[in-house]
């Protein structure tokens, strides 16, 4: 290859513009994998992301490192990137849309934000119950991650067989024993969201209205607290998602090993419905400029190798199908493998808003 240098010294004037020019094409040109010529604007993709997980950054740099197209990255949790899309309207630079959360990915969906998205290797790589409901003009959102939703509890003071499915957060032995983060977070309304699939609506509420009954204490805190409080005595089985408490496992402080080792794991529902997962997911922004180079990006991301840094990296579970990972902490408190549910996650997302109504009902701040 010839640099840059030498061709310009050797060259005259009229002709250096010519050669500048052709050379400038031929980086771009290089800058794609598959050897088709990239448009200008195809080397920036601006990501918009409110994955609040800084491991992230080695998967951004490795798509760099595979395919030259540099990543522009706007860091907000989900409401202040969706108050920044509407904002911006048809200006927005937004290329990708990163979001933690089906309840969010299908508000956003509904607000307009994304623009349906036709890729074999996504459809191949996500079942179809992790991405949203494909329309004529393709899908608009694709789960590229998952957590589960586990229960921890309290192994001195409450037996396992009373906390091994959700249901029975509101059975009368739990009671006064409940921590949870706010029902109106979208980790619970999810759920909820769930359980509106298994159970029915009329049953959810009855089974909220118990949950509410049993409290240990008014909601709040995130998850790790929730698992905090189950170690410290204040409660003895609460909600959380299975990387919070992985990340104590994992933690190089003892006293994050000593509260994750005081605290017992349930993977619920095991012997029904199954364990209820939710999904950080991503999707190709409704006014992107760099269509194109954002499929790329989704189709990266549901990669072995992004599947792999996000269970390793996040101690999340892989959301494309026949990826093998190996993170200790969540073979762990999984024993390896475990049942999950198999509800459209999309109509989990589309149940919030009758869940948040019968939160209202029943009293669950
Ligand atoms: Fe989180």
């Amino acid at each position: 290859m010839t640099s840059p240098r030498r061709l310009t010294s050797r060259t005259p004037a009229p002709r250096r513009a010519a050669a500048t020019r052709a050379f400038a094409a031929f980086l771009l040109a290089a800058a794609t994998l598959g050897g088709a010529p990239a448009r200008a604007q195809e080397a920036v993709l601006n990501l918009y992301s409110a994955r609040h997980y800084p491991t992230d950054e080695a998967l951004y740099s490795s798509f760099t490192k595979a395919t030259g197209i540099r990543i522009q990255r706007v860091d907000a949790d989900d409401a202040g990137i969706l108050a920044r899309l509407r904002a911006e309207g048809a200006a927005s630079p937004a290329d990708v849309i990163l979001l933690v959360d089906a309840a969010r990915l299908w508000r956003a969906e509904v607000d307009g934000m994304f623009r349906p998205v036709k890729s074999a290797v996504l459809e191949k790589a996500i079942p179809a119950h992790l991405r949203a409901k494909a329309t004529d003009e393709g899908t608009a959102w694709f789960g590229l991650s998952t957590r589960a939703r586990v229960l921890v509890y309290d192994k001195a003071r409450v037996k396992r067989e009373d906390v091994d499915t959700y249901e029975e957060l509101a059975a009368p032995v739990n009671k006064g024993r409940v921590c949870t983060r706010s029902g109106a977070h979208p980790y619970n309304l999810s759920l909820f969201g769930a359980m509106v699939e298994h159970i029915g609506a009329p049953k959810t509420e009855a089974w909220l209205k118990g949950v509410v009954d049993n409290m240990a204490r008014a909601p709040k805190g995130g998850d790790t607290d929730q698992i905090r409080a189950v170690a410290s005595g204040e409660c003895a089985v609460a909600l959380t998602n299975t990387y919070y408490l992985a990340r104590l496992m994992r933690s190089a402080k003892p006293e994050d090993q000593a509260v994750a080792a005081r605290v017992g794991v349930v993977f619920p529902n095991q012997a029904s419905w199954g364990t209820h997962l939710n999904i950080a997911g991503g999707a190709v922004a409704r006014h992107a400029k760099n269509g194109a180079a954002a499929v790329r990006f989704l189709e990266y991301l549901a990669s072995p190798e992004a599947q792999n840094h996000f269970a390793n990296g996040n101690n999340e579970w892989p959301a494309a199908v026949g990826v093998s990972f190996d993170n200790p902490a969540l073979k762990a408190m999984s024993g390896g493998s475990f049942k999950s549910e198999l509800v459209p996650i999309s109509r989990v997302g589309m149940n919030q808003v009758a869940v948040q109504q019968m939160l209202d009902r029943v009293g669950f701040r």
